[in-house]
């Protein structure tokens, strides 16, 4: 196999050519077709995450085909197209684990940081934590919504029945979000870096009802924000945006630190939460609505061997919507 892979902390990834890995017990392996490029996989390779197992092949939007099958899955066959999440694993036996909030579990495992993802022509999983995909829709355009989909699904669950919904950071996550929350029903206002015209543009083409800058204040106050952009300096913004008893979710899994904000940002019920992981049913559920909804992710495609400058072109905000690596 070959694979992308990360020797240190800050270091470009290194094509590097890999004996093939025979799955273990409980494990399959996957031919890897497509493997989207998160947010999170640049925390990953510039160490804003802690103790990354290394060398490490990033990667957790994982599009492929069984391979090979391990000792002990049954319900997996060879040929399968699956999913493989951020969610690699969990011990199942933690007070989260035993209360149905694995995204919470003292001792999990996650795709691309501490053990190897999907930008590899290959990948092992826990055959427990793929998600079958069925057939329907191309590799490339499912990869986005195992975690941009995923992730932003399980934030807006924390949107209640919300129904002006505030999106900041109109990345990935955001452009699919923005057509589940269409869907619903609710209003999306869409938040971008000031200036960003075409960022703007294409969030209102999602069915945005409102695009600005995330200076600027939605033409009317929002029941919940979500925040997608790692920017701490969002949070007393989004804040001053929602209502009173709205709530700010921020959605990513590091963000720069909060700037000091006044109490009365605060004060009068809004309420400031996190959203940390996945779980399996979140998966489930969202992949099951994703086809009914007919969503479209909009994909930059580069060559695995190009995953570098995919990790640069999402740092500088170059592409709309999501890149995906393809072997
Ligand atoms: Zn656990
Ligand atoms: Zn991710």
């Amino acid at each position: 196999m070959h694979a992308m892979v990360l020797e240190r902390i800050g270091a470009p990834l290194e094509w590097r050519e890999l004996p093939d890995r025979e799955p273990g017990a409980g494990e399959i392996r996957v031919r890897v077709a497509a493997c989207a490029v998160c947010r999170t996989d640049l925390h990953v390779v510039d160490g804003e995450l802690p103790d990354p197992r290394l060398p490490i092949i990033p990667g957790h939007e994982i599009v492929g085909r069984v391979d090979v099958v391990g000792p002990g899955v049954e319900h997996l066959r060879h040929g399968d197209r699956v999913g493989i999440p951020w969610l690699g694993g969990t011990c199942g036996t933690c007070a989260y684990c035993r209360d149905g909030r694995e995204n919470l579990c003292d001792h999990p495992t996650f795709t691309g940081y501490t053990r190897d993802g999907g930008f590899a022509t290959a990948a092992v999983a826990d055959a427990r934590y793929a998600f079958p995909l069925g057939e329907r829709g191309e590799d490339a355009a499912l990869a986005p919504l195992l975690c941009a989909g995923l992730i932003g699904w399980r934030a807006l669950t924390f949107a209640g029945d919300a129904r002006r919904l505030g999106l900041y950071g109109f990345g990935a996550s955001a452009h699919i979000v923005a057509q589940v929350a269409r869907h619903q029903g609710r209003t999306v206002c869409a938040f971008t870096r000031p200036g960003d015209e075409a960022g703007q543009t294409f969030a209102r083409s999602l069915g945005a009802a409102w695009a600005g800058g995330s200076d600027q204040a939605p033409p009317e106050p929002l029941d919940t924000a979500i925040i997608f952009a790692p920017v701490g300096a969002l949070v007393p913004l989004a804040l001053r945006a929602v209502r009173k008893g709205g709530r700010v979710v921020c959605a990513g899994i590091h963000m720069s630190d909060l700037p000091s904000f006044p109490y009365r940002l605060l004060w009068e019920e809004r309420q400031l939460v996190s959203v940390a992981n996945l779980t399996r049913k979140d998966g489930l559920d969202f992949l099951r609505l994703a086809p009914e909804i007919g969503i479209r992710t909009q994909t930059t495609a580069y060559p695995l061997r190009q995953a570098n400058t995919a990790l640069a072109d999402l740092r500088n905000g170059t592409f709309e919507g999501a890149a995906v690596l393809v072997p």
